[in-house]
C-alpha cells in the first residue's frame, strides 16, 4: 500500500493561498504515495474543483458529533462526504487542549464520520508531561477506547494519527524509532478494542514536525504507514517535497 501523506491546513492558510497550494501541488506528478489535503471548511469546495482530476483526495479537520440537528455553526459528515471529503481529522490535539474536546465527544465525531461513509483519522499522542511521567502507553489506551465496539463497512478504513503533543509545531519531531513503538502499541491496542478486522484494516500514521528530510526515515520504519503534517504542508514547494521524499526509499 502506498505512503499516506495527510496535509493539515489548520486555519493558516486564506482561502485564495489553499485554492493557490492545492492547484500547484496537483499540477505535479503524485506517483509513489496518497496525499490528502484538509482545508478549512469554507475552503473545500474551491479546493475540491483544484484538485478535480488528480489523485489527490479531500479531508476535513473536523466534523459535528451529529449527522443532523439544532447545532447552530456545526457541519455534519453527511454534507462533508457531499462536498466531496473522504477523511476527516478527528480529536486533533489542538482541539482537544484549547475547545475542550473529551474523548466522548471525539467517540461521538468518529461513529458520526464512519456511518457518513468517510475515513477518520483519530488523533491521539502523549503530552511532553505525560511523557516524562512514564504515561504515553496509559494515554494512548484511554484515546483509543473510543474504538470500543466499532465496525467498518465494506471496504470502509481506519486512521490512527500518532501525535505527540510536544512534536507538533516545535520543529522536535520524535525519533523514528521511538514513534514506531508508539505505533506497535497502538496497532495491538486497536485490535484489543475493535477486534481483528479493524485493526487489519488500521493505518497508523505519525504526525509531529514532519519535513521533506525526515519523512522518508519514519516511512521507513514498520507500522507507519503514512504521515500527518502541518506546517510543511502549507507551502506548494515543500508539500511537493514531502510527497517525493515519501515514494523514495520506502521499505514498508
Ligand atoms: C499537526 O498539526 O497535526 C502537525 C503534525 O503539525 P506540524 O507538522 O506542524 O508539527
Amino acid at each position: 500500500m502506498l505512503p499516506l501523506i495527510v496535509a493539515n491546513w489548520k486555519m493558516q492558510l486564506s482561502d485564495a493561498d489553499a485554492v493557490t497550494v492545492a492547484g500547484e501541488v496537483a499540477g505535479s506528478p503524485i506517483a509513489d504515495a496518497e496525499l490528502v489535503l484538509c482545508p478549512s471548511f469554507t475552503a473545500l469546495s474551491r479546493v475540491a474543483e483544484a484538485v478535480r482530476g488528480s489523485a489527490i483526495a479531500l479531508g476535513a479537520q473536523d466534523c459535528a458529533a451529529d449527522t443532523r440537528g439544532a447545532l447552530t455553526g456545526e457541519v455534519s459528515s453527511e454534507d462533508l462526504r457531499a462536498l466531496g471529503c473522504r477523511y476527516v481529522l478527528v480529536g486533533h490535539s489542538e482541539r482537544r487542549q484549547r475547545l475542550g474536546e473529551t474523548d466522548a465527544m471525539i467517540g461521538k465525531k468518529l461513529r458520526a464520520t464512519t456511518a457518513a461513509g468517510l475515513c477518520p483519522i483519530l488523533c491521539v499522542g502523549e503530552s511532553f508531561e505525560e511523557r516524562t511521567e512514564g504515561k504515553r502507553e496509559a494515554i494512548l489506551t484511554r484515546q483509543l477506547d473510543v474504538l470500543r465496539g466499532l465496525s467498518l463497512v465494506g471496504t470502509q478504513q481506519l486512521c490512527v494519527a500518532y501525535e505527540p503533543v510536544w512534536a507538533i509545531g516545535t520543529g522536535h519531531a520524535a525519533a523514528p524509532s521511538d514513534a514506531a513503538q508508539a505505533h506497535a502499541f497502538i496497532v495491538d491496542t486497536v485490535r484489543e478494542v475493535a477486534g481483528a478486522a479493524v485493526a487489519d484494516r488500521v493505518r497508523v500514521l505519525y504526525g509531529g514536525s514532519v519535513s521533506p528530510e525526515n519523512v522518508a526515515a519514519f516511512l521507513a520504519e514498520q507500522h507507519v504507514a503514512g504521515v500527518l503534517v502541518g506546517t510543511a504542508s502549507q507551502s506548494a514547494a515543500r508539500l511537493r517535497a514531502i510527497v517525493a521524499a515519501a515514494g523514495r526509499d520506502r521499505r514498508i
